[in-house]
């Protein structure tokens, strides 16, 4: 029971924040329920065959550093229970219009031999890093509060403050680790001139390092199949192919609804139990920019230029700073990029299991005004094109989904948006009100990625939702 009297608890929704609400619940003893619109679990961490049988895609996430990291997730005994990661030789590369290409090493030395002339900048700016992540994540992967390790924080927080071309053009000189540290922070979903985008550079790049950019063998799927048995194991119910309209007739006093929902989410399901300045507060929720997404069923692995782009799971294809930042401010200010930076990921070089023999599978997108319906397909493989010429020739089928297929998949993913709503200086503390996690309605909780710590596959949402609810507070 919690300490408010709680007796049982409701997650709506399966995501990866839902699940580990419910696991979190279910570990302190309380009887936990979740349900989920989809005909399977998972959320953001799905995988099916989205192009042609035999070719298995993840729906939204692919790639995982961050689920790694995860101090909740570290703490489950998921490996167990059918989750195994694969870490690519490179975690990450970035091909450049010479024919060679940036990599993101697990060893900070390694990288370093990419960069030339920024090679001790960018070791200066890692080192810290990577020396402290387990201190710095956990602090990271939590709402904002008195961090545990100040020191580490703050030296963290002066530099991820700035906007990603600030730390770029001010602390490299040359256009190789411009670029690598652009394109890491364009995962943001910023515009790259605003303040806190460079915090995801920092984190994706130092995450490289020191955990790696593993994906999940057998799809992403298989993370949320295994903490669907886990909560199973260990007491908890999950009811699939029930989309919850309305909480009305699932709360009572005894019973506490946590929403793996968006804020719009929110309000759809809990409206009428939620005072009017705080549904005007949900309302007021941004999500500015969507994902315009593509899966390729392909007959070869992807024909890159530069040798060094097989040896990593991830594929940055923008170019230079400058183009990432001219891609990413016009998602921002409702244009559609010429070029658009393309985050592409290329599985099946890593896991035999994602296609027939012999064949491969990719997945890619680019950033996109919310809603957009404008279609970015040329755009996008025109982009792979140029460092990896002859990739159309190896395309046997491909699954297009622009912003409003993402969200009729996934209501979480409004106009597109991938992080349950934009991460700037305005919802990148406070998601999405003051309250975080609570609402003013006894009993409501939220527990998405529309809550600090904000996007990505982690957990820490759901499992910082829970200890409200176990608080009772
Ligand atoms: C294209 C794409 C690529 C991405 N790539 C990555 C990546 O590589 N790495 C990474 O870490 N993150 C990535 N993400 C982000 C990540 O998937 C999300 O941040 C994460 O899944 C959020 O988890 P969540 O539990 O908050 O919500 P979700 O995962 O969105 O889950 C919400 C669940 O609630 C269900 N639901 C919604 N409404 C109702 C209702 N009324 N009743 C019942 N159920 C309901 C939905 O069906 C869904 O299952 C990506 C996302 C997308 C879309």
């Amino acid at each position: 029971m919690s300490r408010a009297g709680f007796q049982r608890a409701i997650v709506v929704g399966s995501g990866p924040n839902g699940l580990a609400a419910a696991v979190e619940l279910a570990r302190h003893g309380m009887p936990v329920r979740v349900l989920e619109a989809h005909e399977t679990i998972g959320g953001g961490t799905r995988s099916g065959e989205l192009t042609l049988p035999g070719f298995v895609h993840d729906i939204c996430s692919a790639v995982h550093p961050l689920a790694v990291a995860s101090p909740f997730f570290s703490t489950l005994p998921l490996t167990s229970l059918g989750l195994e990661w694969i870490q690519p030789p490179a975690s990450l590369a970035h091909p450049l219009d010479d024919g060679t290409a940036v990599t993101l090493e697990r060893s900070i030395e390694d990288t370093c031999t990419n960069l030339g002339r920024d090679a001790g900048a960018y070791r200066d700016l890692m080192k810290p890093l990577v020396d402290d992540w387990q201190h710095l994540i956990s602090d990271l992967l939590g709402p904002l509060r008195i961090p545990s390790h100040p020191f580490t924080y703050a030296r963290f927080g002066l530099r991820g403050m700035l906007s990603a071309q600030r730390l770029a053009t001010a602390h490299f000189k040359g256009e190789r680790a411009r670029a690598l540290f652009a394109g890491n922070a364009a995962h943001s979903m910023l515009s790259l001139d605003q303040l806190f985008s460079a915090s995801f550079g920092l984190v994706l790049c130092a995450a490289g390092h020191a955990v790696g950019w593993a994906i999940s063998r057998g799809g992403s799927q298989k993370l949320a199949d295994a903490l669907g048995s886990y909560l199973r194991s260990i007491g908890g119910e999950i009811v699939t192919g029930s989309r919850v309209e309305s909480v009305d007739g699932l709360l009572d006093a005894a019973t506490a609804v946590l929403c793996d929902l968006t804020p719009r989410g929110v309000l759809s399901v809990a409206g009428d139990h939620l005072p009017e300045n705080y549904r005007r507060k949900l309302a007021r929720f941004r999500y500015d920019v969507g994902a315009f997404k593509i899966d390729w069923a392909l007959s070869d692995p992807i024909p890159w230029k530069a040798e060094a782009c097989a040896r990593a799971g991830t594929v940055h294809l923008g170019g230079t700073l400058e183009e990432i930042a001219t891609s990413e401010n016009a998602a921002s200010k409702g244009h559609h990029a010429e070029k658009p930076f393309v985050i592409l990921s290329q599985p099946s070089l890593f896991d035999a299991s994602r296609a027939p023999a012999g064949k491969h599978t990719a997945w890619g997108y680019c950033h996109v005004p919310a809603g957009s319906t404008f279609d970015m397909t040329a755009r996008i493989e025109d982009q792979i094109e140029r460092f990896a010429p002859g990739f159309r020739d190896c395309v046997i089928h491909r699954r297009v989904s622009p912003p409003a297929e993402l969200e009729r998949y996934n209501a979480n993913l409004v106009g597109g948006h991938i992080n349950g709503g934009s991460q700037d200086v305005r919802q990148f503390f406070l998601r999405p009100t003051s309250r975080l996690y609570s609402t003013p309605a006894r009993g409501i909780y939220i527990c998405s990625a529309s809550t600090p710590p904000g996007g990505g596959v982690h957990g820490m949402c759901g499992y910082f939702a829970a200890q409200r609810v176990l608080a009772g507070s």
